[in-house]
């Protein structure tokens, strides 16, 4: 069977009736789709407080000033990862220390960042590649230690666990994102996972332009003001209403998903056995949501010969990030700490595969093929 074309994603569009957007009677943020999607993350993911948001970089914005960081303050993170985990910090003034990453699951490597911490540390923030959770263990005994806030970039690790316990609900912060590109989505949007009841009230006025507006509206002041900074984090209600959606069917997609990720991971074993390519090994002590299949080939050359031979056929495939430290901005405002072992040699040999929801098994197996055929060259 050929494919004309298989695309790296297809972000989903079931699940949401048009008509739910004629009958809504309030547009902008905070009516019901916006408190039904928080209840469910709240319940589903047992976190104490849920705001949605515009985005998960905005939630992690959100996060950056709750916890007060200052001109000079230093937030550890992994190099590996999207810009907004550093730029949120970055926006508060904030100094980037990066950590090198473990190659077996591309999360930041929690034995290195003891060393890392001065008397300017402020916050950790461990990003959960693929969905597929950090030692969370380790990391929250240092920040502990250490008194720091560990905000969790959990933008891909909606419905993973570590230990049993949701991705986001774990540390001080959660972030999530619901972009086009992750497992459920509208578009745009984002939550915050507040885990320390210390913030709740904070993080509505920041999300409401600084206003006490969210307690005007319960009537627990009688006018609404100007109290704080802020900005405007909160999403319309027509994002939400389309996230809503999914939100019910998320344990429909996550099977979905989950059942594309073990075709790959079966299909490429023989590869893998060869000692061709390396597939991902999630840890024990997590259960991961599908939400990439990466291979690594040898190094960058092979890489780019895979990618080059699979465009041939139509399929399209990404890979991502460059690391954050050889960065223009990244060497503005960050500096690697102690040596690279990883991150950039790592970051040179992964490429993700087509995976979405709705994928038919046809379609894997036409991607496994082409890989398998393409790589009997190499
Ligand atoms: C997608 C992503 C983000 C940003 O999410 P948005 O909702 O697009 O702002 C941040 N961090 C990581 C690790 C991501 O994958």
């Amino acid at each position: 069977m050929q494919f004309s074309d298989i695309p790296f994603n297809k972000p989903v569009t079931k699940f949401f009736d048009p008509g739910i957007i004629c009958n809504l009677t309030k547009f902008c943020g905070d009516g019901n789709y916006t408190e039904k999607c928080s209840r469910f993350i709240e319940n589903r993911f047992q976190v104490k407080k849920c705001l949605m948001t515009t985005s998960c970089t905005h939630a992690l914005e959100m996060a950056a000033i709750l916890i007060d960081i200052q001109p000079g303050d230093e937030v550890i993170m992994p190099s590996f990862t999207f810009v907004s985990t550093a730029n949120a910090f970055v926006l508060r003034g904030a100094k980037i220390v990066f950590v090198d990453v473990r190659p077996d699951t591309m999360n930041i490597d929690e034995k290195l960042i003891e060393s890392a911490i001065t008397s300017k540390t402020r916050a950790i923030v461990p990003v959960h590649y693929a969905g597929v959770a950090c030692e969370m263990d380790t990391i929250l005994e240092i920040a502990n230690k250490y008194c720091l806030y560990v905000i969790e970039d959990a933008a891909q690790g909606v419905m993973s666990t570590y230990k049993g316990r949701a991705l986001g609900s774990i540390g001080h912060f959660g972030a999530f994102s619901f972009h086009e590109t992750k497992n459920y989505h509208c578009g745009e949007g984002g939550a915050l996972l507040i885990n320390s009841i210390q913030f709740n009230d904070r993080a509505e006025i920041i999300r409401e332009k600084g206003t006490n507006r969210s307690r005007f509206f319960r009537g627990q002041v009688d006018k609404y003001t100007w109290v704080d900074i802020g900005s405007s984090y909160l999403p319309s209600e027509i994002n939400m209403a389309y996230l809503w959606g999914q939100l019910e069917a998320i344990d429909n997609i996550n099977q979905d998903r989950l059942k594309t990720w073990k075709l790959y991971l079966d299909g490429l074993s023989t590869l893998a056995g060869k000692g061709l390519i390396e597939l991902p090994t999630p840890p024990h002590c997590t259960e991961h949501n599908a939400h990439m299949f990466y291979i690594k080939l040898k190094d960058l050359e092979a890489r780019t010969k895979l990618i080059e031979k699979l465009k041939e056929q139509k399929i399209q495939t990404a890979f991502h990030y460059v690391p954050l430290h050889t960065s223009p901005a990244g060497q503005e405002f960050g500096f690697f700490h102690s040596n690279d072992n990883f991150t950039t040699k790592e970051s040179e040999r992964l490429v993700r595969l087509p995976l979405w929801y709705g994928m038919t098994t046809h379609e894997v197996q036409f991607v496994i093929s082409s890989i398998l055929e393409s790589m009997k060259t190499f």
